[in-house]
């Protein structure tokens, strides 16, 4: 990674302003019901503190607000769950305030070993506009940036992007794990290189493809958008999920593929049901034979058996989108055996990247986060990782 990161910072005497993704998800009555993502942020707030800082201000959205202040998405009972797992803060305090007077003057109060969260940067309307008065009086509360919101960093928003201009800006650790791997794995990757795309709809993946083909040896496909694929090579797919319109995408990418030399794998079989329930009919079939009236709503054994010893030979697995409707039990199976065989790979040294909201999702639901070499924490910027982009919240970070 060419930028600078909280390493190339003499920290004594200076306050860090550090953006976190502390958008966690939360029950109704406000509790945090996974802490992943505050967990995620902890070395970085970890090293601050042990390396001297005049304090920490964090910010963080929470949650869609649209702009106005909604107690519903108010930072305290993040704030109580942070505390609990950072102990060795001596003091962490919290602000009703985003930027402005009481901002500054909370900030200004902070000695080496406190940590003040702001409240909800989207509590702000400028926060999404990327507004540069905004990010001006974000940069008042700090010395430095310090941007740790991988889960953030493709929105230039004034608290990811625009206070960058203000400040000398570098990456937290969580930022740069994940570029280095991800990035890492696109840049210089191992091979055999695989890659699995999965997930509802192809047209939310043809970026991530294209990128791809460049670079892997093969690629295996799964869960809806599969079914148009297989549609593009002329079979029925009954009452499966398909995008006619991506019909042609299919099938250019398929061309591409075979000129590129990469082989696109697409399933053999599927577990098919009458209806899309967790209590339908199911039925296994070869995807030469879905009856009319059903949907294929996950891979078959054949397909996992094909896929798995794909994954097998690898030395580089990336895995985005699962394979079926695995929020229904009947249907999670598929899923489950790609992050098993992915599991397997990382046992025998090879390096294995799950990126994805709902990938995560699914691999964490299956007990299988820790056996990955690397699970990445932002859904959204993962996916454009993978398709080759470049992250605001990265790019106006300083070189190194
Ligand atoms: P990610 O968040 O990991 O990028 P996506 O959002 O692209 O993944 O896709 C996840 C969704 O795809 C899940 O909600 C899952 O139910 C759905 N899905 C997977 N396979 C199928 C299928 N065969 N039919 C309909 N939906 C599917
Ligand atoms: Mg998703």
């Amino acid at each position: 990674m060419n930028k600078k990161t909280i390493r190339d910072v003499e920290w004594a005497g200076k306050r860090a302003l550090v953006r976190v993704d502390f958008n966690v998800p939360q029950d109704e009555a406000g509790n945090v019901t996974d802490d992943t993502r505050i967990r995620a942020a902890l070395p970085t707030i970890r090293y601050l503190l042990d390396h001297g800082a005049n304090g920490v201000v964090l910010m963080s959205h929470l949650g869609r607000p649209k702009g106005k202040v909604d107690p519903k998405y108010s930072m305290r009972p993040v704030v109580e769950r942070f505390f609990e797992l950072l102990p060795e803060a001596q003091e962490v305090r919290k602000t009703e305030a985003i930027t402005g007077p009481a901002a500054e003057a909370a900030a200004a109060d902070l000695k080496p070993g406190i940590v003040l969260m702001l409240e909800n940067t989207r509590f702000d309307p400028r926060e999404e506009k990327n507004d540069p008065e905004m990010a001006a009086e974000l940069a008042r509360l700090g010395d430095v940036f310090v941007n740790d919101a991988f889960g953030a960093a493709h929105r230039a928003n004034a608290s990811t992007e625009g206070v960058a201009h203000f400040l000398p800006a570098v990456a937290g650790f969580l930022l740069e794990k994940e570029l280095e791997f991800i990035g890492g794995a696109l840049e210089n990757p191992k091979h055999p290189f695989v890659t699995i795309i999965g997930g509802a709809k192809i047209s939310d993946k043809i970026g991530v493809i294209e990128n791809l083909l460049g670079k892997v040896d093969a690629l295996l496909i799964g869960g809806g958008m599969a079914n148009t694929f297989l549609l593009a090579e002329g079979k029925a797919v009954g009452d499966s999920l398909v995008e006619p319109d991506s019909l042609e995408v299919a099938r250019d990418l398929i061309a591409k593929a075979r000129a590129a030399n990469v082989r696109l794998l697409l399933p053999v079989d599927a577990l098919i049901a009458d209806a899309f329930s967790a209590d339908a009919q199911t039925r296994t079939v070869s995807v030469d034979a879905v009856p009319e009236g059903w949907r294929i709503l996950d891979i078959g054994p054949e397909t996992v058996k094909l896929y798995s010893d794909e994954i097998a030979r690898a030395q580089l697995v990336i895995w985005n989108g699962p394979m079926g409707v695995f929020e229904m039990e009947p249907f999670a199976g598929g899923t489950r055996a790609i992050a098993q065989a992915m599991a397997e790979a990382s046992e025998r040294g090879a390096t294995t990247i799950v990126g994805g909201g709902d990938s995560v999702a699914a691999v964490e639901q299956a007990g299988l986060a820790e056996k990955m070499s690397h699970v990445s924490t932002g859904g959204g910027a993962s996916l454009e990782l993978l398709e080759g982009k470049v992250l605001p919240g990265v790019a106006a970070l300083q070189d190194k």
